[in-house]
């Protein structure tokens, strides 16, 4: 997506870690036009589909997840991340590592938002090693539902994740997949 690879160029900020900081439009500060402009491109790429609900992740997926579900015309639910240790009652859970804070977490989503006849699309900014991703994949196989894919902002291409993800079989769609990163020379996208 055209419009998106500018603006990551213009306004990212590369950081230690491969930490790509985009809060200027996507992260913290929120450019709305440009979220409708990818909600279009979503669809696009997603025309035909029948998709019943967006599967999103706390906290930053939920803006793009909610214009993206404009789209289709369908809730938004966002699993909710939680470092309770007992999780026990009506949720289905699974665990996370965050690529960003290197800890372990919980995530949840109650039982009455995942139904086994739910056709579920994924949303997120990012997509780094793949384990949010795969995280909110595990709930949606628990829950019974059919995974249609997978829509993600920014994949960051010299990581582990997106090849995992198309591995799996997951339909993996990514608006800009970065190849290389670095503040010397900048940012490398992928054709
Ligand atoms: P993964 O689970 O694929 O390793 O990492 C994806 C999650 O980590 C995303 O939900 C995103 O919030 C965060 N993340 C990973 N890499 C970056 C990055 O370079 N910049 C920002 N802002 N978030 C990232």
């Amino acid at each position: 997506m055209e419009l998106l690879k500018q603006r990551i160029r213009k306004d990212g900020k590369i950081k230690e870690g491969n930490i790509l900081k985009v809060d200027s439009f996507l992260n913290h500060q929120l450019d709305i036009n440009l979220f409708e402009a990818i909600g279009m491109e979503f669809k696009r790429r997603f025309e035909g589909e029948e998709i019943t609900k967006i599967l999103t992740i706390e906290a930053s997926g939920i803006a793009i997840a909610c214009i993206v579900a404009r789209y289709f015309n369908v809730p938004v639910v966002f699993a909710k991340k939680t470092q309770t240790k007992n999780i026990a009652g009506d949720v289905y859970t699974s665990k996370v590592e965050s690529f960003t804070h290197g800890k372990v977490y919980d995530i949840i989503v109650s039982k009455e938002f995942l139904k086994s006849e739910d056709k579920i699309l994924i949303i997120d900014d990012f997509l780094a090693n793949g384990k949010a991703l795969l995280g909110l994949g595990q709930l949606v196989k628990d829950a019974g539902a059919t995974l249609v894919g997978a829509g993600i902002v920014i994949e960051k291409g010299f990581q582990v994740g997106g090849e995992i993800i198309r591995e799996s079989g997951i339909r993996l769609e990514s608006l800009a997949i970065i190849d290389e990163m670095s503040v010397e020379d900048g940012i490398k996208f992928r054709d």
